[in-house]
């Protein structure tokens, strides 16, 4: 098949728009979308020091690809690649994502669950069962990361989510009836340092084909716990829908923008958690799962 804007052979097709995309033409939609993204929600500034979650894996590569070589020349904007170690044995190795910083010369750190919390995924599972393990882990990760990049002096912290992540979540908040959730509009908080996701409007398929014209291959290892997430259960049911209606993903991303703060969740303030000195919404989930899975 050719690439509709020029003679090339196509490497994808786009059910959404209609359109074939040689790999110049479809690299070139990628950072397009990925440029107008940030630029729509201001969120890279100069005098910024970017944290990049760096899991190793290829959206977090992708990610690193794409700050590197759209914003390697800008003297007034830093980067900080991190990775958390949350302790799963054959599936978190950090020497992956220490080499690719190492590639793209962007300075690297790493935290761990272990060194942080004094215990890892591994060891809550075998204590508790890993009915719950994404849940805690998600938890736990966050407020780690959070404290590493806030502790950089990093003025952001950019995810390599993307549009089916974002359209996954958008989705649960609605199943579990989250009114906070999905009426809620990120805002400025104390120690909190604020997220952003570039990736957001570019669908995950695009994302992994991006990296590995880009990154090149990379060993995917599948994390033992992932069956019990949620996320899970909505994905395949967004994929069935959204082959159907293939605009479904930016629909969903649409529908969070036009709801966001709109109703009591702009409200929600955080405030310091007494015990582990982090910001926090509402009573620490962080300290409360630390709590139960350190139940005698
Ligand atoms: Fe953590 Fe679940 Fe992700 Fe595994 S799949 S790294 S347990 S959130």
């Amino acid at each position: 098949m050719q690439c509709s804007k020029c003679r090339h052979e196509a490497v994808i097709f786009q059910r959404y728009s209609g359109l074939h995309l040689c790999e110049r033409h479809f690299l070139a939609s990628v950072e397009a979308r990925t440029k107008r993204t940030i630029r729509q929600h201001g969120w890279i500034r100069s005098g910024d020091t970017i944290g990049i979650a760096l899991s190793g894996g290829k959206d977090s590569a992708a990610l690193m690809h794409f700050f590197a070589t759209t914003f390697g020349d800008r003297r007034d904007i830093e980067f900080l690649a991190i990775t958390i170690d949350e302790g799963i044995g054959g599936y978190r190795d950090v020497s992956q994502p220490k080499e690719i910083a190492r590639r793209y010369d962007i300075p690297w750190t790493t935290a761990s669950f272990a060194g942080e919390y004094a215990t890892t995924i591994d060891e809550i599972v075998s204590r508790r069962g890993d009915r719950q393990s994404c849940s805690w882990c998600g938890v736990l990760r966050r407020r780690l990361l959070n404290r590493v990049a806030r502790e950089a002096g990093c003025t952001k912290v950019a995810f390599g989510f993307t549009l089916d992540d974002e359209a996954q979540s958008v989705l649960m908040n609605v199943l579990r009836g989250d009114t906070d959730r999905v009426t809620m509009s990120p805002k400025p908080a104390e120690g909190m340092v604020p997220r952003i996701r570039p990736f957001e409007a570019v669908p995950e398929r695009e994302v992994a084909l991006y990296s590995h014209l880009t990154v090149g291959l990379l060993p995917d290892r599948g994390c033992p716990y992932s069956h019990n997430a949620l996320r899970g259960d909505v994905r395949r049911l967004l994929d069935d829908y959204s082959w159907l209606h293939p605009s479904t993903k930016y629909a969903l991303l649409g529908l969070r923008d036009d709801l966001a703060g709109c109703g009591e969740g702009t409200t929600m303030t955080t405030t310091i958690c007494s015990e582990c000195g982090e910001p926090t919404f509402g009573p620490c989930r962080s300290c409360a799962i630390l709590r139960e899975v350190n139940r005698g």
